[in-house]
């Protein structure tokens, strides 16, 4: 099946995403995407990537997510949170991440984590 896979970076980690995906692109461009607004948009435009683009995180765009997540809908997702600046949609954030834990939907928060995903997931769709 094909992955379902949702990716958000905060401001100061937007450029190791876009270094994460151009990394993983080929896998990538075999699975379904969806990010945060601006996220999606540097994704698409940097990287080449086919994401379905919600809105911007402080906007509503980690809730967007969320809801397709407990619906079923997300595989994984790949959540390169800044842990150094405060965010103002910090109920947002700990809703996805709470989310991830209900419905036991793997979470990457930092790039190690992200690149086990990512690998693991790309030797699954491999097989
Ligand atoms: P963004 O949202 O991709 O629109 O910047 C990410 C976030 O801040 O949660």
């Amino acid at each position: 099946m094909t992955p379902r896979i949702a990716l958000i970076a905060h401001d100061k980690k937007k450029d190791d995403m876009v270094a994460l995906a151009r990394e993983y692109k080929d896998f990538l461009l075999g699975c379904k995407l969806c990010a945060t607004g601006t996220t999606g948009g540097r994704l698409i435009d940097e990287v080449g990537l086919v994401v379905d683009r919600k809105l911007s995180g402080p906007m509503g765009g980690d809730l967007q997510i969320g809801s397709l997540l407990v619906e079923g809908e997300i595989d994984a997702v790949i959540f390169l949170r800044d842990p150094m600046t405060p965010q103002p949609h910090e109920p947002d954030i700990n809703a996805l991440v709470r989310s991830c834990d209900v419905h036991n939907v793997a979470c990457a928060t930092n790039l190690s984590t992200a690149h086990l995903v990512l690998s693991q997931l790309q030797a699954s769709a491999a097989k």
